[in-house]
């Protein structure tokens, strides 16, 4: 019998309306991508810990987004790199919490410095040995520790007790093997954006560490999948409140975030948006960099009002 092959097409899921339209019926800003130049990788929304604020709702067990195997991450790597990207980064979840972190390190920093997100408590430590021959290679291995407020006490309200110190420690084992780090912190309203630097210096020389530490602030994100009402950023917004520099400064200009999720590795547009399968942009890179990104997510408010931005390239 003459068995004829019908091609399948998979179809792409549909963009909601509101990718397109504002509210108000007018056209929604969009971004469109000019280079890869930073990837990101989700490890994973399991964490050790359980922030109430937490953008990604990480905690304890979490499987939203799935734990990252090196065998998920290679082929994007790879594929990046022929697309010129300059640095991998990595977020979760924890990302010490995946079985595989370190291997993936471990390749990627074959040809790229990577950047990694930590809450520099228990799972970091725990492998800080397996992290030392890291540093044998020639590009650099750059870790961001969280630290919400300058006290510990505020600290550990949302983290748990005793996590500000454990932090710290984590902190400075990692800036005395020889890595580079920084510290991620909200932004605070408590205190004067001076009183914030000044406390943190303190913090830092306290714990031995160089008092001019980089340090980035991030506005409260939500937590995930929440319908945060923010000013919708329309087409307008974009060429009158935003410049052709600043419009390439957002992360989804210059970046993309690939995610596990139910078997499957999808691209995503950033760091801020996988909680909304519309900016699900691709299965892989070379076609998400095809696609230009709406502005109608909560958190692409922040991008557009603080110039909100994961990445430190
Ligand atoms: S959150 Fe920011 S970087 Fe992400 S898609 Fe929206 S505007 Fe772009």
């Amino acid at each position: 019998m003459d068995m004829k092959v019908i091609p399948i097409q998979l179809e792409k899921p549909a963009k909601s309306a509101a990718w397109y339209q504002t509210p108000a019926g007018e056209p929604r800003g969009f971004i469109k991508p000019h280079a890869l130049d930073e990837l990101w990788f989700h490890t994973g929304t399991a964490c050790n810990l359980a922030c109430p604020f937490c953008l990604e709702g990480s905690k304890p067990g979490d499987t939203r987004l799935q734990l990252l195997r090196l065998a998920d991450a290679k082929p994007f790597i790879d594929e990046a790199l022929t697309l010129r990207v300059k640095q991998f980064s990595f977020t979760g979840g924890e990302p010490f919490i995946a079985k595989d972190m370190v291997k993936i390190l471990d390749y990627a920093l074959q040809f790229r410095p990577c950047h990694v997100l930590t809450n520099a408590t228990e799972p970091l430590i725990k492998r800080l040995n397996q992290l030392a021959p890291l540093l044998r290679h020639q590009n650099k291995l750059h870790f961001r520790v969280s630290l919400d407020h300058f006290e510990a006490s505020k600290h550990d309200i949302g983290r748990g007790a005793g996590m500000f110190d454990l932090a710290l420690k984590g902190l400075r084992a990692l800036h005395e093997m020889g890595f580079s780090v920084s510290v991620a912190n909200q932004m605070l309203t408590d205190s004067t954006p001076e009183e914030t630097a000044q406390q943190f210096k303190a913090v830092f020389k306290n714990a031995g560490l160089p008092e001019d530490l980089h340090r980035v602030e991030f506005p409260d994100f939500h937590p995930p999948g929440l319908d945060v009402a923010t000013p919708q950023i329309s087409a307008n917004c974009m060429v009158t409140y935003q410049t052709e520099d600043s419009r390439r400064a957002y992360m989804c200009a210059f970046s993309k975030m690939v995610i596990k999720q139910k078997g499957k590795m999808r691209v995503y547009a950033c760091t801020l948006v996988d909680d909304d399968a519309d900016y699900g942009l691709a299965d892989t890179l070379t076609e998400s960099m095809q696609q230009a990104v709406s502005m109608k997510h909560h958190r692409c408010y922040s991008c557009f009002k603080y110039g909100a931005s994961c990445s430190e390239m």
